[in-house]
C-alpha cells in the first residue's frame, strides 16, 4: 500500500516514514500542502494520504478539500486540535478518520488499515472534471474566464458537493446531508433555492435538474 505523508515537521516525518516502511508501506513525503497536491497529481494511485492539519502554507482543511476535488483517496488527518469543532470541520472537509497527536504508531496504523479496507470497495475516482471554473470554498469565490463571482457559504458548499461528484447526478438527500447535515425532507426547498441562486450567478446550464434524482454539475464540454 502506498501512503502520501504530508507533514512539515522533519523529525516527525522521518520517524513516521521509518515506522511505516517497517510495516510494509511505501511512503512518499511532502512537507507542504502545495507539495502534497503536486505529489497527488503526479501519482494519483496513492492508497492513503496521512495529512498533518497544521501545515506552513495552507490549512489542512483547505488541503483536504483540494484533495477531495481530485480523488476519493482515503485521508487520515493528523491533528493536535482536540476541539470537537475542529474534528467536525475535518470530517466535513472529507477526512475519513483522524488521529490526535500524540498518537502511537500502532494506533495510527490500525486506523490507516481500517480506512483503506473501507475505501477498498469504493468506485475509482471519476476523472477530473472540467467545470469551466475554479472554486475556493473558504473564500467563497468562483473564478471563471470572465472574472470572479462571490458566493454565500452554503452556495459554495453546495457547489463543492456537486464538484465532488464530478458530473454525476447527486441525489437530493445526499446534497441535503452533505451541505445542511439534514435529511429532513421539509428542508429541501432550501436546496432548490440555493440551486436557483447558483444558476443565477454562474449560468442556468451549469447545474442540471435530474428528474426524480436531484442535481448534476454539467461539465463545460456538455453545456
Ligand atoms: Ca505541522
Amino acid at each position: 500500500m502506498r501512503v502520501l505523508l504530508v507533514e512539515d515537521d522533519a523529525g516527525v516525518a522521518e520517524a513516521l516514514t521509518q515506522g511505516l516502511r517497517g510495516s510494509g508501506w511505501t511512503v512518499r513525503h511532502a512537507a507542504t500542502g502545495r507539495d502534497a497536491l503536486a505529489a497527488l497529481d503526479d501519482d494519483p494511485a496513492v492508497d492513503l494520504v496521512l495529512l498533518d492539519m497544521g501545515l506552513p502554507d495552507h490549512d489542512g482543511l483547505w488541503v483536504c478539500a483540494r484533495i477531495r476535488e481530485r480523488s476519493g483517496v482515503a485521508v487520515v488527518a493528523l491533528t493536535a486540535r482536540r476541539a470537537e469543532a475542529s474534528v467536525v470541520a475535518a470530517l466535513r472537509a472529507g477526512v475519513d478518520d483522524y488521529v490526535v497527536k500524540p498518537y502511537s504508531l500502532a494506533v495510527l496504523q490500525a486506523r490507516m488499515e481500517a480506512v483503506t479496507r473501507r475505501s477498498g470497495g469504493r468506485p475509482a475516482p471519476a476523472p477530473a472534471l472540467d467545470a469551466g471554473f475554479s472554486l475556493d470554498v473558504e473564500a467563497r469565490r468562483v473564478r471563471t474566464a470572465d472574472g470572479e463571482v462571490a458566493l454565500t457559504a452554503k452556495e459554495a458548499e453546495l457547489l463543492a458537493a456537486l464538484l465532488r461528484h464530478a458530473g454525476r447526478p447527486v441525489t437530493r438527500a445526499a446534497l441535503m446531508e452533505e451541505v445542511w447535515d439534514t435529511t429532513w425532507i421539509g428542508a429541501s426547498r432550501t436546496l432548490d433555492v440555493h440551486v436557483g441562486t447558483l444558476r443565477a450567478k454562474l449560468g442556468a446550464d451549469v447545474v442540471e435538474t435530474v428528474r426524480g434524482v436531484g442535481y448534476r454539475l454539467v461539465p463545460r464540454g456538455e453545456r
